[in-house]
């Protein structure tokens, strides 16, 4: 997922509107067997018991239904029952209504008890089926809530096309026991098919076999050969019509879209071909692209075959298209070799954000790839300044009663990435290459835990490059709080002109020489802007804003630097488009540092509630909770 947990300890409060803190006798941690060694093995997020019986593969029957708002229909679950003494399968849920339960016996169903336990606020409501005669085969008839906190239903005028419905889900971290019954941890996959039936004119897709030329007719059917976690189950429907990159790549967007969306995302085969070079073949025969609309409260979502984009990344110089080799960079890491639980989820975000770095040094050059993470390196350096620090290790304590959603932060993408770039530099690439893809061989299709990847990379690494690596070193980046003093900062050429620029107009008031400034993209204008300090005088940001347009510019990036900074410095021409814009887009990164600005003072708390209350019916849940999270702890603060 590409997330970016700007403002985390302050903003992102569990997706589901908890601070979850409460723990209590519902806390799934409270099954785990205690010894020390199954301690960080176990997934204290989830209530489900897959050392005793595990899910191997999923049948889902639905029916899409966008007027009542819900997805109702079974779940049948193929079943590997590996405790001899186990007689129950117990299941996540979340806000699910509960019909039925049967299990198959001699070809024959019948009903088998089961308890729907109180719901956590967190974790939802633990499903206990009674099993005495371990079936093969259980089969759950239910249906979701409208308020699932998986799935969001878009009115038509919430669309780019305006005419027809739309609906997706987000299933990471722990979403899918909101749409489906599950076994809802990282650390159990199974194969799955679907039968999904809907109105006929809006056209639905999974993250499997998607048919390109599949007719639009109410009525479609799935297949997940591959065996995926439960948080990559994804669905989406909507006037989705598709257009082709290359013979196993291409775009499902809106019709008002897809064009655009193909020519900014046109390098997709380069970028495929290029991952294949480096970490082997890729694996899941097509990769298609969702383009949903802008209340996406997310980057990219990784679901496989299918990667859930935002549309805040197509500008239309293909700036920002870092975000496609990081969704694709996750069939490598974290779709084929997937953190077991979600406190190692370094495994998934900071060696996906490593490969993103590579694949844009391949396709786009040294220096992009430089000011890339120059930026998130920054970044993830000022929110450590506000982060607890065991937060900031890669190796995270067990999140027992934390939501995952709100454990995640920057570290594991930046300090992630950071530590096999270290490596890689340790050891230098023509064995650092090898000894990765070795990884996503050795694990392909496991999830798999921070214990194991770190005896891999004694075994097949360290070992043969004695003094590489000292142990303190290691124990520094995966155990302790802070990025290592040690650590080499990326260093962009281009940053130095950049900030060279800033500072002689800020002395001098004489703007940049034209020709140096058309030059910049995106990431030399973020830079230009993050460096600007607390405050301008409004005549500085009104000559800016003069040169250069950033009030009412369609770039988010931009927008997510400029609006804060013209707010707290009294601009007040840049008000009303930043309302626009927090009105329009929905994705988290780009809006919540505009409101956390807004909320400082009590008229902009006003404004910001005003467009809040306007913009949150097409808000998606999770970013309608982070948002009401700041403007209540901002109206606790001025009572
Ligand atoms: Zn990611």
């Amino acid at each position: 997922m590409r997330f970016s947990a700007l403002l985390l300890t302050l903003a992102m409060t569990a997706a589901s509107g908890c601070s979850g803190e409460q723990a209590g006798t519902a806390d799934p941690s409270a099954n785990a067997k205690a010894s020390p060694a199954s301690a960080r093995r176990h997934d204290e997020n989830s209530y489900s018991e897959p050392e005793k019986v595990r899910i191997a593969d999923l049948a889902l029957d639905l029916a899409l239904d966008f007027d009542a708002r819900r997805l109702s229909g079974t779940a049948t679950y193929t079943l590997e029952w590996t405790d001899p003494k186990a007689a129950q399968l117990v299941l996540d849920t979340r806000d699910l209504e509960i019909r039925k339960v049967e299990g198959e016996a001699d070809g024959a169903w019948s009903g088998l008890k089961y308890a729907l336990a109180e719901a956590d606020p967190v974790f939802g409501s633990k499903l206990t089926i009674e099993a005495p005669q371990r079936n093969a085969k259980i089969r759950v008839t239910y249906a979701t809530s409208p308020q699932a906190s998986g799935l969001q239903w878009l009115e038509p005028s919430m669309t780019e096309g305006g005419q027809l419905p739309f609906m997706f889900s987000q299933s990471q971290a722990i979403h899918a026991r909101s749409w489906v019954p599950l076994q809802d941890t990282p650390g159990v996959r199974f194969t799955y098919s679907a039968h999904v039936t809907s109105r006929p004119d809006v056209m639905v897709l999974m993250s499997a076999d998607n048919d390109p030329a599949a007719p639009r007719d109410g009525d479609y059917s799935f297949r997940m050969p591959q065996p995926i976690p439960s948080y990559l189950l994804a669905i989406a429907a909507g006037d989705l019509v598709f257009k082709p990159i290359s013979a196993r790549s291409g775009v499902w967007a809106e019709p008002t879209m897809v064009d655009r969306a193909v020519a900014e995302f046109e390098d997709t085969e380069q970028m495929i071909a290029t991952t294949e070079k480096l970490y082997g073949a890729y694996r899941w025969e097509r990769y298609d692209m969702l383009v949903l609309p802008p209340s996406f409260p997310f980057g990219g979502m990784e679901n496989p075959r299918l990667s859930f984009i935002t549309p805040t990344v197509i500008v239309g110089d293909k700036s920002l298209v870092s975000l496609i080799a990081h969704e694709l960079a996750h069939s490598w890491s974290g779709n084929l070799v997937t953190n077991s639980s979600w406190k190692d989820i370094w495994l998934n975000e900071g060696f996906t954000t490593y490969v993103q770095g590579r694949i844009v040094e391949a396709l786009y050059g040294e220096e992009l790839a430089q000011m890339e993470r120059q930026i998130d390196q920054d970044g993830v350096k000022a929110d450590m300044a506000r982060m607890a620090p065991q937060d900031q290790l890669l190796v995270l304590p067990p999140l027992a009663g934390r939501d995952p959603d709100e454990a995640l932060s920057e570290v594991a993408y930046t300090k992630g990435a950071w530590f096999l770039q270290f490596l890689e530099q340790r050891v230098g690439r023509a064995k650092f290459d090898p000894f990765l893809r070795g990884w996503f061989d050795d694990h392909a299709f496991q999830s798999t835990d921070s214990e194991t990847f770190v005896a891999y990379l004694r075994k097949n690494l360290l070992e043969a490059n004695p003094g590489a690596v000292r142990e303190e070193e290691l124990d520094a980046w995966l155990n302790k709080p802070g990025i290592p003093a040690f650590a080499q900062p990326a260093q962009s050429r281009t940053f130095s002109s950049v900030d060279t620029a800033r500072i002689a107009w800020r002395g001098s008031s004489q703007l940049p020489n034209p020709q140096v400034t058309s030059q910049w993209g995106t990431q030399a204008w973020v830079r230009f802007l993050e460096g600007m300090g607390e405050k301008l005088k409004p005549e500085q940001l009104a000559q800016l804003d003069k040169a250069y347009k950033f009030t009412g510019t369609p770039n988010g990036e931009i927008a997510m630097r400029w609006y804060p900074l013209a707010l707290r410095s009294g601009y007040v021409e840049a008000r009303p488009a930043a309302g626009e814009f927090i009105e329009r887009v929905g994705r988290r990164k780009l809006i919540l540092p505009v409101y956390e600005e807004l909320v400082k003072t009590p008229d902009g708390l006003a404004f910001a509630r005003e467009v809040f209350e306007r913009a949150r019916p097409g808000y998606h849940p999770i970013t309608t909770a982070s948002v009401e999270a700041i403007l209540a702890r901002a109206e606790g603060a001025t009572q």
